[in-house]
């Protein structure tokens, strides 16, 4: 099917066929009734009480008309976008990947024989497509990114591999200390990197096989997360030596794969990682506390028991997860009682200040409060403040009760 549309508004959405000859007009709504069912494959009714119940929505900004998912419909995944320019192009959302907390159990009941193992790096996830001949880079939900669309062929020249691949998508991360939506420091990228961990069809949202993805990336010389190794479902306590020895390094941990892609990766991280993500958590306690404690703790005591770890190695373990949520939160209330919000400032490389623009109001449209605190020299400070904990530890230093 080959559309065009004219007219862009979301009531009153025509396209043109230009595929049989003749012309034909369609709105929006007999596009989602009529014709998206075929090209995805999924009932209508699913996507008419899916449009209107706003879980799939009109989205447009300047780098895209599209429709964009906001929740799993069917087997679509949330992510997933339908950008309507002259052809109609699916970019499939990038699906969960579940965890595993006892590894050595996991991986025999879960894989075959054989898993490639490949470092999990700790940063956002992108997804980076041909559209209507660009380059878009796509966030998990499926907003566009305008930060990362315009830095990733940057980082990385993606050119003759679109050329040679229009169908393909791009999944990886975007790393790096000055990266506005996780801020993570690794020796080999520095301020701003992004690593490709997988190469996957647009309309389907199958991925490659890692021998063929490892031989396209090689071929168009990108970046790819590193391959581990490949191991045997029967022996985990190589993976749990690695993943050990990654937390130790600051690193976050594996995600495992069938070699061929026909079975779900999963993921499995390091002691270290989760206690990063609780001092983050807890530095703000009344924001993202609640949501972070539980399932990190949880992890922490199928780690140790797996680990067989001896009293001194428990004890050390409780010691830092005891610290990484007492400590971060202790200094917020003291940032607080002095008299200033509960925030976190983010850098990010702006070439004019209509980008730090831009870039705030998609973090709006991902309900982020952010305000700009200062522009210099190309680089913008942005702060994010996190209004709970601001408010609920002030009014409890005031005498509030809990
Ligand atoms: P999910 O919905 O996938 O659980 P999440 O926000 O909980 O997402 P994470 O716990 O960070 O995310 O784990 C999954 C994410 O890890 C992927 O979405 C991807 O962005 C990232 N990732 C990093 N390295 C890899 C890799 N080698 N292979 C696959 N994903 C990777
Ligand atoms: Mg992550």
């Amino acid at each position: 099917m080959n559309l065009r549309h004219d007219k862009i508004a979301p009531d009153q959405f025509f396209f043109k066929c230009t595929n049989c000859g003749d012309e034909i007009e369609i709105s929006l709504q007999d596009f989602i009734r009529d014709k998206l069912p075929q090209i995805l494959g999924i009932e209508s009714e699913k996507l008419v009480l899916a449009y209107k119940k706003g879980n799939l929505k009109f989205y447009q900004n300047r780098f895209i008309t599209a429709l964009q998912f906001r929740k799993t419909v069917g087997k679509i995944e949330s992510g997933t976008m339908i950008s309507l320019h002259d052809e109609i192009d699916v970019v499939r959302g990038f699906p969960k990947i579940r965890r595993t907390l006892m590894l050595g159990d996991t991986l025999k009941s879960h894989f075959s024989k054989e898993i490639a193992v490949e470092e999990k790096m700790n940063g956002y996830n992108v997804r980076i497509a041909f559209i209507n001949s660009e380059i878009v880079a796509f966030t998990r939900g499926g907003y566009v990114c305008p930060y990362t669309t315009k830095k990733a062929p940057k980082i990385m020249d993606l050119t003759s591999f679109f050329q040679d691949y229009p169908d393909l998508i791009i999944c990886g991360e975007m790393l790096g200390t000055d990266n506005p939506y996780v801020s993570h420091y690794y020796p080999e990228i520095g301020k701003l990197g992004f690593r490709i961990f997988d190469l996957r069809e647009k309309l389907t949202g199958k991925p490659l096989s890692i021998p063929k993805k490892g031989e396209i990336l090689d071929k168009y010389e990108l970046p790819a997360v590193k391959l581990l190794g490949m191991y045997s479902v029967d022996d985990p306590s190589q993976i749990l030596e690695l993943v050990k020895k990654l937390g130790e390094d600051g690193r976050e941990g594996v995600v495992m794969k069938d070699p061929q892609m026909d079975i779900a990766p999963l993921k499995y991280t390091s002691s270290q990682a989760h206690d990063d993500e609780l001092i983050y958590a807890f530095k703000f306690p009344f924001d993202l506390g609640k949501a972070f404690f539980f399932s990190r703790v949880i992890r922490e005591g199928f780690q140790s028991y797996e680990m067989k770890e001896s009293n001194e190695e428990m004890k050390d373990r409780a010691q830092r997860l005891g610290e990484s949520i007492l400590y971060p939160m202790i200094e917020t209330i003291r940032t607080v009682a002095a008299g200033e919000v509960a925030g976190e400032d983010l850098i990010m490389d702006a070439d004019n200040q209509q980008e730090v623009e831009e870039f705030l109001r998609h973090l709006r449209d991902l309900g982020v409060i952010a305000v700009a605190l200062k522009y210099e020299d190309g680089k913008a400070v942005i702060r994010r403040v996190h209004q709970s904990t601001t408010d609920k530890i002030s009014n409890y230093l005031e005498g509030g009760l809990y």
